[in-house]
């Protein structure tokens, strides 16, 4: 199965929807720390698109930002959100690229094949979960880049 051209996406309550067109810049898993607490899991799992590449579907109202200052990488990122159902959709950062949208791959309406989504590059692998093995293939960096 290869890689859709369009994929559509949600948060858990179905109120915000949204779609990118066009295949992203990168997929990245990040094992920082603050990507385990924004996600509530052990690492996160997003795809980068461009900002042109995102549509908004419904729901926009729905959506807050958290502006979160204790990265890893120093620099700002912000964080947006359902404010009903608490999921996390988007991470941005105007000081890192402010032309790129960084959308976190489980609100995606993929299926599990590696040709809808696999990860291209790994951060902080430092901080990777012992017990989690690293993943095959991927460019491996003990920081952001
Ligand atoms: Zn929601
Ligand atoms: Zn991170």
């Amino acid at each position: 199965m290869s890689a859709p051209n369009v994929v559509t996406g949600s948060c858990l309550c179905q109120t915000f929807r949204y779609k990118v067109t066009g295949p992203p810049k990168t997929t990245v898993i990040c094992h920082c720390d603050s990507c385990r607490k924004g996600t509530g899991s052990a690492f996160m799992a997003n795809s980068l698109y461009l900002k042109d590449q995102l549509q908004v579907l419904t729901g926009e109202d729905s959506l807050r930002v958290y502006v979160d200052n204790s990265t890893g990488s120093g620099k700002p990122l912000s964080k947006s959100f359902c404010s009903i159902c608490g999921s996390s959709l988007f991470v941005s950062s105007e000081s890192i690229d402010p032309s790129t949208v960084a959308i976190t791959s489980g609100t995606m309406d993929l299926g599990p094949s590696k040709g809808e989504w696999e990860p291209k590059m790994e951060f902080f692998c430092a901080r990777r979960r012992e017990w989690l093995a690293p993943v095959e293939g991927t460019a491996k960096h003990d920081t952001m880049m």
